[in-house]
């Protein structure tokens, strides 16, 4: 028996299964080759030698359905592409931002240099105040400057407020003995931290801190009481000379004037003015320690740089208000040792950043604002 059927042969009608039961080229035949049966074209039927045509229409599915899977894929990579723009896009914007912020920083800075730099408003505010100032010079934030320092001293709590010199006498004794005490106290004082002075204050006032009682201890005694003190064994020798001569020349209390404070042993400018501010409540002139002399400097309150705390008192008396001498010392002091600092001062926080000729550049805004906040809270809460 034959295995076609009249059905079956080439050209035969479309549409008809094989034997094999292709449905696929049943279905696809009429699709393609523009209509039915019929040789030629791209008909269904069968090849001249009797075997089924392959079957062009399951190859046009089979591309159709890769060329759907390709459109897929085209989509997704042109929509992740977008995407990526998107993302390239927004962070070129955020640079172009943030390039603006800093140009349009750039000009205010060149702006205030220039200002600076033109020296013509300089010299005009210079000439108001020395007008204000009588004819002479004299720093031109001062007043602001100070005031600031005030604010941040306004709480007394630096070592210098509760254990400086003025803190370490023994309040019962009589008026000579305190001020004895006083001079002694600032003789310890140099070179030595408030703590230590402090401490070898206590020591000695519980010896017996008079000059008869000192004069009558032995040196080694006198340098375990004031141990561990800089130059203890110098400050010694010091300490003897000078009770000595205050006994023989003052009676044991200590001379009223400046010329001859100095002629004691071991006290200088420095200390002779504090000496007369603490102990006689006088103003002789400014007490210029390492604190006041660097941030003298540092403040502009110097004309030209000094070299020595000397230079710099004679600097400061020569436009401080005399009304403000003895309170430069112990403001500049404690603002030297809590904020104003030798080393890494914490210009971060302080009040006079935005005044101070000084401020460290190293402070960024964001730091900086931070910080004066900080520092107002501090100052406003308490
Ligand atoms: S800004 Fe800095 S250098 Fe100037 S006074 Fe303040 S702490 Fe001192």
């Amino acid at each position: 028996m034959s295995t076609t059927s009249p059905y079956f042969t080439a050209g035969g009608p479309a549409g008809m299964l094989t034997r094999s039961g292709r449905s696929v080229w049943a279905v696809s035949a009429p699709a393609r080759g523009g209509g039915g049966g019929g040789g030629g074209g791209g008909g269904g039927g069968r090849e001249r030698c009797g075997r089924p045509r392959r079957c062009p229409p399951v190859k046009v599915e089979y591309e159709s359905a890769h060329g759907d899977v390709d459109e897929n894929r085209r989509r997704a990579a042109a929509s992740k592409a977008r995407a990526g723009e998107t993302l390239v896009g927004a962070t070129a914007r955020k640079e172009e931002l943030k390039q603006e912020e800093e140009e349009e920083q750039e000009k205010k800075n060149v702006k205030e240099e220039g200002k600076e730099a033109s020296g013509e408003e300089e010299r005009e505010e210079e000439g108001k105040r020395r007008k204000r100032a009588g004819g002479r010079w004299e720093p031109p934030h001062w007043r602001a400057q100070l005031d600031n320092v005030r604010r941040m001293r306004q709480h007394r709590d630096a070592p210098v407020d509760h254990m400086g010199a003025e803190a370490c006498q023994d309040d019962d004794a009589a008026p000579a003995v305190r001020r004895y005490q006083v001079l002694v106290s600032l003789m310890l004082s140099s070179q030595t931290k408030d703590q230590v002075t402090s401490a070898a204050m206590s020591k000695l006032r519980s010896h017996g801190l008079t000059p008869r009682n000192i004069v009558g201890t032995d040196d080694a005694t006198l340098g375990r009481l004031i141990y561990p003190v800089g130059f203890w064994k110098t400050k010694v020798g010091f300490i003897r000379r000078t009770t000595e001569l205050l006994l023989a020349q003052f009676g044991g209390d200590i001379p009223r004037s400046v010329p001859e404070l100095v002629k004691l042993p071991g006290v200088g400018p420095k200390m002779a003015h504090l000496v007369m501010n603490i102990a006689w409540d006088e103003v002789s002139g400014i007490g210029v320690d390492t604190h006041v002399h660097r941030i003298s400097n540092r403040l502009g309150w110097v004309r030209k740089a000094t070299r020595a705390p000397e230079q710099t008192r004679v600097a400061l008396e020569d436009w401080l208000p005399r009304e403000l001498w003895s309170e430069v010392n112990w403001l500049m002091v404690g603002f030297g040792q809590q904020t104003c600092r030798p080393v890494a001062p914490h210009c971060a926080e302080c009040l006079n950043r935005a005044v101070c000729p000084s401020a460290r550049a190293l402070v960024t805004k964001k730091k900086a604002a931070a910080a004066a906040a900080k520092t107002r809270d501090r100052h406003t809460k308490r």
